[in-house]
């Protein structure tokens, strides 16, 4: 990778100059595994946006739901919905932090594409058959193999040839990195902490107002969970003052509502939390570096104290209540099931695998990375 010949040459110092001393400037990006003709006029960040978005893997994002569920309809999100959102939250975030937004947008909009079909349940079974041949699957390193190995779009190099920042930011769940340099870093990008968190408020206040809208939960047992409660009560007065009783509101403007307050919420919270950043040194590179170096115990873009852990009591209110309820789980059941099934069958008939997943690979490899890539309806198709 190398730092030499970036895209953008017209655009990084404009754009540089009104990032913060910790963001991720242009100019200091890595680069890319192989090199390339560059783009004078989209900064590295942007191309690597455009080369996320035009990929089947994303496109496939469309047909892979985000918690599978009895209910059926057209308003329950998608990976891709989920992703659009989460994508929407962290932009507005890193322009008020003055992070790199096209950083934060192109890790964003990777972040799942290495999601299994029927959300966690797929992710769970998949892992469980990569088990029996001493291996396992998780999401995110999948994520990074598609964009590194398995898209198959450009003549030149196999992937997407993504800028280094946008790969180090997908490995969402690990600390400690060896940079191209050589140098061992603690903590990702900002950018990509800031991503993280993002997806975190994303899920759980979309997977809130699904619950609500499919009738799995009522607007009384909502008021009795803090978080939401202390959301709800700011529900009588909206921004430009239009003042409403909640009893008033359809069920779908209170969902709304709920969502709409619920992430402003978090994302006030956080912002003010990272106001507590260390001191940086005035400088060039000092900024990131020091904040990547930090020895802390967690990340520094997170929620405050008091505010984690009425997000962690949300989220097993969630738990309890949506996803473990008997009617969700007969569903995922039968979601780890169909992957179960799947696997065994092309274990036993591996030509059923495509032409384009067959190179290189053991067998187990090869028919993860086909089932993962799957949308939920093709892998209930499949055996059908
Ligand atoms: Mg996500």
């Amino acid at each position: 990778m190398s730092s030499q010949n970036l895209d953008g040459e017209n655009l990084i110092k404009p754009y540089d100059a009104l990032l913060a001393l910790y963001a991720q400037k242009n100019r200091d990006s890595f680069g890319r595994t192989y090199s390339e003709n560059t783009d004078p006029e989209r900064l590295p960040y942007q191309r690597d946006r455009d080369r996320i978005i035009h990929c089947p893997a994303f496109r496939r994002l469309k047909g892979k739901l985000q918690v599978v569920s009895p209910n059926k309809g057209d308003h329950y999100r998608t990976r891709l919905t989920h992703t659009i959102e989460v994508t929407q939250i962290a932009r507005d975030l890193a322009r008020q932090l003055q992070l790199n937004e096209d950083l934060c947008e192109a890790i964003a909009l990777a972040h799942d594409l290495g999601h299994t079909p029927f959300g966690h349940a797929g992710e769970y079974a998949l892992n469980q058959k990569m088990k029996a041949f001493g291996k396992h699957f998780e999401h995110n390193l999948q994520s990074i193999k598609i964009v590194t190995e398995l898209e198959k779009r450009y003549p030149e190099f196999p992937g997407l040839n993504l800028s280094y920042e946008v790969i180090e930011g997908l490995r969402k769940h690990d600390q400690g990195f060896t940079r191209p340099d050589g140098v061992e870093v603690n903590w990702p990008s900002l950018e990509s902490q800031l991503v993280d968190l993002c997806d975190e408020m994303a899920y759980l206040a979309a997977d809130l107002e699904d619950a609500f809208r499919g009738g799995f939960l009522s607007w009384k047992q909502l008021e009795q969970n803090q978080l939401c409660q202390f959301v709800i009560k700011g529900f009588s007065k909206n921004e430009s003052g239009f003042e409403f009783q909640t009893p008033e509101l359809s069920p779908s403007r209170l969902s709304h509502q709920l969502l709409h307050k619920l992430i402003h919420q978090l994302s006030t919270d956080s912002i003010s939390n990272i106001q507590n950043l260390p001191p940086l040194k005035d400088g060039t590179k000092e900024g990131l570096d020091q904040i990547k170096a930090l020895q802390t115990p967690t990340k520094l873009i997170a929620f405050t104290p008091k505010f984690e852990a009425q997000f962690l009591d949300l989220k097993s209110f969630l738990y309890k209540n949506f996803y473990e309820r008997p009617e969700v789980r007969s569903h995922t059941e039968q979601g780890k099931q169909i992957i179960s099934d799947v696997f065994d069958h092309l274990l036993l008939h591996p030509t059923d695998i495509p032409e384009n997943f067959q190179s290189g690979q053991s067998i187990e490899d090869r028919i993860c990375n086909y089932i993962a890539g799957m949308t939920d309806e093709f892998a209930i198709r499949f055996l059908a």
